[in-house]
């Protein structure tokens, strides 16, 4: 296939952004064209994560973008959501990368740490020399993390944490040098476990965090365990300001939104694709986009992102004003990600058997947006949250 060329979008929102947004949108997207397109079909092929880009992706002011001080560029709601939409373009992994950096290691950190905790990490965080992941997942313990079985005690009055426990399917967790913990927590004296959050540093004894081989999706990213075996975890390295669900809960909802925004990227980016290959490919002696079918499924995908976009922009501004809910994200998480992943396998279709080809890029983001429909809160389980808001009735219990 051909140079993809600029593609129409009946419904946009550049009048809508300021001119620093803008600007930020046109620079994410000239940096993910020129550094991450052209290695990240090797990558998948390979299951390997592009550790080389993690210094531009902090001098882009990926890592931590949205935070303010300690070397994190301040980016605003609409601003983060326009990156992580060139970031998932490209390919979700990456922007999983980014977004776990981002929202699931240093904000808890930023947000429930003492300044001495933050002055620690946060900064090699933003400039991409310390690696962060986010442990709540684990074997037997998903959609209902409340189950959770890793569990910390304190030994003596002011003492240290022994942690014990294992964390699946952590994104990151094979290279992090920070990891973000959370555990049912008996404080010394306490007879009641509190779920609080831990960060652990790579090199304190007990810890192992193996690789997860023989993932079908999301190759781009690496995923692993975090295995803590009388893991002994000094009492300055617990985050004080939070306790309970509270505190995973409120990361993954920084993570969803920015999830919301990618996922229309991706959609952008099958999109794109199948509109040019459609205009070039030739069947029954025209460009296959000439047939009403082909015209019907452009005009979905086209209409649908369109939606996705406004809606991610609406809740952006909302968050900007500080009155975005957790349920408005579990919306806007749940919508778009349905959308893109409807309009992934629409797109393949429209490549006809070029459609599984790697190098044709749409196949990919069809196997990780499989990923993206179950990970932060599955879409079920944001029905449900959705579902709760709308009548008052709880169907989790
Ligand atoms: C590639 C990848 C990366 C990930 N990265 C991280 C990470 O960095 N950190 C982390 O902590 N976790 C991570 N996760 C874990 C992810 O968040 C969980 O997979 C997700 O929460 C679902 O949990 P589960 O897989 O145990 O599925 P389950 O909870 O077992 O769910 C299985 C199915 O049952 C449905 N279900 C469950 N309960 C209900 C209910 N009450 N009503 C209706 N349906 C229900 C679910 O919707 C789903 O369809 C990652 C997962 C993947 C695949």
């Amino acid at each position: 296939m051909g140079k993809v060329t600029p593609t129409p979008y009946l419904l946009t929102i550049d009048h809508l952004l300021t001119e620093e947004e803008r600007l930020t949108w046109s620079a994410a997207r000239e940096f993910c064209e020129r550094r991450v397109a052209p290695v990240i079909e090797q990558h998948y092929e390979r299951a390997t994560f592009p550790k080389e880009l993690i210094p531009e992706f902090a001098e882009m002011g990926f890592l931590g973008s949205s935070l303010q001080g300690y070397g994190c560029a301040g980016m605003n709601p609409v601003a983060y959501g326009l990156t992580m939409i060139e970031l998932e373009r490209q390919d979700s992994g990456i922007r999983s990368f980014c977004s776990v950096q981002s929202a699931l290691a240093m904000w808890p950190i930023y947000a429930y740490g003492t300044e001495e905790q933050k002055q620690r990490w946060l900064p090699g965080m933003a400039a991409g020399e310390l690696i962060g992941c986010f442990g709540l997942t684990e074997p037997n313990s998903g959609s209902d993390p409340g189950s959770m079985r890793t569990h910390a005690r304190q030994d003596g009055p002011g003492g240290d944490y022994i942690l014990n426990g294992q964390k699946f399917w952590i994104t990151n967790s094979p290279i992090a040098d920070v990891m973000v913990i959370w555990a049912k927590t008996l404080d010394h004296g306490s007879e009641t476990p509190v779920i609080r959050g831990f960060v652990l540093e790579r090199g304190m004894a007990g810890i192992s965090t193996p690789e997860t081989k023989g993932k079908l999706s999301l190759r781009a990213s690496m995923t692993g365990e975090v295995v803590m075996d009388d893991v002994r975890v000094p009492a300055v390295n617990m985050l004080p300001g939070v306790r309970g669900l509270k505190g995973p809960l409120s990361c993954l909802t920084q993570a969803r939104y920015g999830i919301g925004w990618g996922a229309v990227g991706a959609a952008m980016g099958v999109y794109e694709r199948a509109r040019q290959y459609t205009l070039d490919r030739v069947q029954f002696d025209r460009p296959i986009a000439g047939f009403q079918l082909t015209q019907q499924k452009l005009v979905e995908l086209h209409n649908e992102i369109g939606k996705g976009l406004l809606l991610a922009y609406h809740f952006g501004r909302l968050k900007q004003h500080g009155s975005l809910s957790p349920v408005q994200v579990s919306y806007l998480k749940r919508d778009n990600v349905r959308m893109a992943l409807t309009a992934a396998r629409t797109a393949r279709s429209m490549l006809g058997g070029n459609g599984i080809m790697g190098e044709f890029h749409i196949m990919r983001h069809v196997c990780n947006l499989e990923t993206v429909y179950t990970y932060e809160g599955t879409h079920e389980i944001h029905t449900l949250a959705i579902g709760r808001a709308l009548t008052g009735l709880s169907a989790f219990s």
